[in-house]
């Protein structure tokens, strides 16, 4: 078996050979090209110590990027390759880090260490695959499958329980029954580890194209992620899912979680630890969730949250069963129109400003409230966007 590997990730396993060092293409990215999947990104380890890594791409570009892991990043050929030291763990004292990292010269020690036997593969370009926890079968099975022993592989690193979630989803793989089992047992363990690697493979896990046999099994694991979720939000918030297509995290998150309800939503949300922007637009989506907006409203909408969030919320009502296909059509035609017609979507575009508005006497807070009054007339169509005739209706009210 032989694959073409991008020439940076080529040249960069020949440079490091040529130095007499061991190196492979490793990990998530074997495990897609055996699919016949392109991989994300290529993870190169080595039998060197990242001080030889350094090296041996002196006149290059290389960062730190996990250093006391082992880690290097070169750039190389407009490529970011991470160049990691063959490593094996030392002994797992609290759920989630090692105690300490030692670096080994054996790749077997290395595969070893890592989660699941179908990210356990190494590929060089000369000798082929090295394949030593049965990952091939495994995914030919579609098995996700720790290497080891379950239950110390889980106990070890509890995140690991959550990776198997995402693996499935992502992959539409099965869980083998000794790992899914021992994940029910263990997932309590999960509070050991921290809100931002739970939220990177939970977040991971919902957007992807099988999460919904993926969570389906394991609710027990996911509230035990978010303890805050309510379980009578569960089957909802899964059938939503169903009947949205995969890849937009936020809109898949606020599936999951739209009928959680307040407080547990902001709790759930604030327990995720996400950008400012992730966490409001998730809220704002799963807030509306239930309330579908008259077609006439769309400007006023679209003013309001944007053509993004506005999209968004519309498949979501109608993943929620709140729109019917018919309804979410009509609005989504509608949200098409109101782009097409050029509509003052934000104050600033309006033809008259607040200077205008001062000049004709007004002052205070009324300057503020009448602009706003006059977007939302004219988002409504009940006043031309038009400075001659906004002025004319002003004129009016001051009579
Ligand atoms: P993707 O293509 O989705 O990035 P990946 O397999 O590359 O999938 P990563 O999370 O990027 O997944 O991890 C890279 C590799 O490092 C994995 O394939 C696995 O071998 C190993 N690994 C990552 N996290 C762990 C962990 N918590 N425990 C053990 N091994 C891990
Ligand atoms: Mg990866």
């Amino acid at each position: 078996m032989s694959f073409d590997l991008p020439v940076p990730v080529l040249l960069a396993i020949m440079r490091l050979n040529k130095r007499g060092h061991e190196a492979y293409a490793v990990g998530g990215c074997v495990r897609d090209l055996l699919r016949g999947v392109p991989p994300n990104d290529y993870d190169i380890c080595v039998s060197c110590t990242p001080q030889e890594t350094h090296a041996v791409f002196a006149g290059e570009r290389v960062i730190d990027t996990g250093i006391q892991h082992g880690t290097v990043t070169v750039l190389l050929g407009g490529m970011a390759l991470e160049i990691t030291t063959f490593r094996a763990d030392g002994e797992y004292l609290d759920g989630r880090h090692p105690a300490s990292v030692r670096f080994t010269r054996s790749l077997r020690e290395d595969l070893r260490r890592r989660d699941f036997t179908v990210n356990t593969m190494a590929y060089h370009p000369v000798t082929g695959i090295v394949d030593l926890y049965e990952g091939e079968k495994d995914l030919k099975k579609r098995l996700i499958r720790c290497v080891g022993d379950p239950e110390q592989r889980l106990t070890e690193d509890a995140l690991r329980i959550l990776r198997a979630v995402r693996f499935a989803s992502q992959l539409n793989f099965d869980i083998d029954g000794d790992t899914a089992r021992t994940m029910h047992r263990l997932r309590d363990r999960l509070h050991l580890v921290s809100r931002e690697r739970i939220a990177a493979e939970l977040i991971r896990a919902t957007a992807e194209s099988g999460a919904v046999p993926a969570l389906g099994e394991f609710p027990d694991v996911v509230f035990a992620a978010l303890p805050d979720f309510p379980p009578l939000a569960w089957i909802s918030g899964l059938k939503a899912l169903s009947h949205l297509p995969a890849g937009d995290a936020t809109l898949r998150m606020a599936a999951l979680l739209h009928d959680c309800g307040e407080p547990a939503l902001q709790n759930t949300l604030d327990s995720l630890k996400q950008s400012r922007a992730f966490r409001e637009e998730v809220l704002t989506l799963c807030r509306q969730a239930r309330q579908p907006f008259a077609p006439d409203e769309t400007a006023v909408m679209l003013a309001m949250l944007g053509e993004v969030q506005l999209r968004r919320l519309v498949r979501l009502q109608q993943a929620a069963g709140v729109l019917d296909e018919k309804e979410s059509a009509q609005r989504l035609a509608r949200i098409r129109a109101a782009l097409a017609a050029d509509l003052p979507l934000s104050l600033r575009d309006l033809p008259v400003n607040g200077k205008d508005l001062t000049a004709m006497g007004l002052a205070g807070e009324k300057v503020g409230d009448t602009l706003h009054t006059i977007h939302q007339m004219v988002l409504r169509g009940r006043l031309p966007c038009d400075r001659a005739a906004i002025i004319a209706w002003l004129t009016r009210q001051k009579k």
